[in-house]
């Protein structure tokens, strides 16, 4: 539409100017006629017919005068009036015209602007204002001075307006009809341009849906070998590369994906081994804990009574003594089976231990728990009694003596029997000082006739029981 508006407009001004310009020229050449024929006429005048009328009134002049412009008015049909006038310095006397009326011509034939180009003096052919004449009243003269100074005619040819009115209309017309063609003309290339736009355009819309739907480009039906084939085939060009880096781009993803997958699997393998080992090594770990829990309980027990051996025992002494400088003392009991070589000798080395398991069970029932209580040694067992005074360790060693001595044993009639000695760690004593003590005291228990308990007091003894 902004194409046809342009072109509509440029039809418009370009007719606008012609119809000026030639209308223009053709005014002028109109007027150079009209001239043309002023000067005419005036070479076809009688100079002394003129003066012979004007000077002396001689009629027959007149007459051969009004005559010729007559007849020069009829064979010109591009002339409606002829005259011929005598400027004087007050007045115009009109001599002859070429209407046909008899009588005298007045000067009333003139019009005004005849009058006043007349009054300013001719002295050349000269024409009325033609532009003004032409445009308004297509009422156009030419002068033309005929005679010689001082005395001067002048001639007089009036413009038959009809027929500048006739071209001037054709004119038009004519301008109008080339216009009209022009916007007809214009009308029908834009329809076909826009057509031609409008096809390119739906094979450009239909190239894009095809490409946006991947399926094959259409074939471009009718070429035409404009700038729009151009814009098609890049388009086209364009569109194929398009293609061609989205499947590379596709089958670049393929191949990540099954690298990722190849990789996942790997790494699902590792992870799975991983966890594997890491399983093997907790159980390792943990069996090892174990083991070394067992090594570290079997260091510190006794294997067949389940007691502490002697080395856990006097770790714990050590740290009893410790805890006796800043907190209250502890006793402690030894105690040694009597005679158990015999029992030994009498029924056996299986006896003799299924007794020491059994009287090692009594000082576990009496305890309460065995992690004050140890085998000492051979048949010797050895009780700590933290914050516990003598006579309260005296005690707790004459029940033993008496579990002992009502314990069952594995043979019928067998009687097991138990020598206790007793101490309380005195302040500052060595640890030894007080186990020797007590050592002495178990051995005046064997020696006051054994199944006895004996405490040491100081460096004194008493028989408990
Ligand atoms: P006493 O009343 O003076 O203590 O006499 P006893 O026979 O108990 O003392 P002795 O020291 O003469 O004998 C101790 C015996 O204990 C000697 C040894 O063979 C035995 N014995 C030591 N340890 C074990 C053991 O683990 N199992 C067995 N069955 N016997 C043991
Ligand atoms: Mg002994
Ligand atoms: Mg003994």
């Amino acid at each position: 539409m902004s194409h046809l508006a342009v072109i509509l407009l440029g039809a418009g001004a370009l007719g606008a100017y012609m119809y000026w310009a030639v209308s223009g020229q053709m005014l002028d050449a109109v007027g150079q006629r009209l001239l043309d024929n002023a000067r005419l006429l005036e070479s076809s005048l009688d100079i002394d017919d003129i003066r012979a009328f004007g000077d002396r009134a001689d009629s027959a002049a007149g007459e051969r005068l009004s005559q010729r412009l007559r007849r020069a008015v009829a064979i010109n049909p591009d002339l409606s009036g002829a005259y011929v006038v005598e400027p004087r310095s007050d007045s115009l006397r009109v001599l002859a015209t070429s209407q046909p009326s008899a009588g005298a011509a007045s000067s009333d034939y003139l019009t005004i602007e005849e009058s006043e180009l007349l009054r300013r003096g001719i002295e050349r052919a000269v024409i009325s204002d033609i532009r003004v004449a032409a445009s308004e009243r297509a009422d156009l003269t030419a002068l033309s001075a005929i005679g010689a100074a001082p005395q001067r005619y002048v001639v007089g040819v009036r413009l038959n307006a009809e027929s500048l009115q006739r071209s001037l209309r054709l004119l038009r017309l004519s301008t109008l009809g080339a216009l009209l063609f022009g916007v007809l003309l214009a009308l029908v290339l834009s329809r076909l341009l826009a057509e031609r736009l409008q096809r390119r355009i739906r094979s450009l819309g239909e190239r894009c849906q095809a490409l946006a739907a991947g399926e094959p480009l259409p074939v471009d039906q009718l070429p035409i070998g404009d700038e729009f084939d151009r814009v098609i085939a890049d388009f086209d060009a364009t569109a194929q590369r398009l293609r061609e880096a989205s499947a590379q781009r596709e089958a670049a993803l393929a191949a990540l994906t099954r690298a990722n997958a190849t990789l996942e699997g790997r790494v699902e393998e590792r992870t799975r081994a991983i966890e594997e080992a890491t399983h093997q090594l907790k159980a390792e770990i943990e069996n090892r804990l174990q083991v070394e829990a067992l090594l570290a309980e079997a260091a510190l027990t006794d294997g067949l009574t389940g007691l502490l051996n002697r080395r856990a025992m006097l770790e714990m002494l050590v740290q009893a003594v410790k805890a006796s400088r800043g907190q209250g003392g502890f006793s402690v009991i030894l105690a040694d089976i009597d005679h158990f070589k015999r029992i030994n000798d009498a029924h056996g080395h299986g006896v003799g231990d299924q007794v020491l398991a059994a009287a090692a069970q009594e000082l576990e029932q009496l305890q309460g728990d065995n992690r004050h209580a140890a085998r000492w040694g051979g048949e010797e067992f050895f009780v700590l009694l933290p914050h516990v005074g003598l006579m309260d360790a005296c005690r707790r060693a004459e029940e033993l003596r008496a579990r002992i001595e009502r314990m069952p044993t594995p043979v019928r009639g067998l009687r097991v029997t138990l020598s206790l000695g007793v101490a309380e760690i005195q302040p500052g004593e060595p640890l030894e000082d007080c186990l020797k003590r007590c050592d002495q005291a178990l051995y005046r228990a064997k020696d006051a006739g054994r199944n006895a308990v004996v405490a040491a007091r100081g460096n004194s003894f008493a028989t408990i029981s």
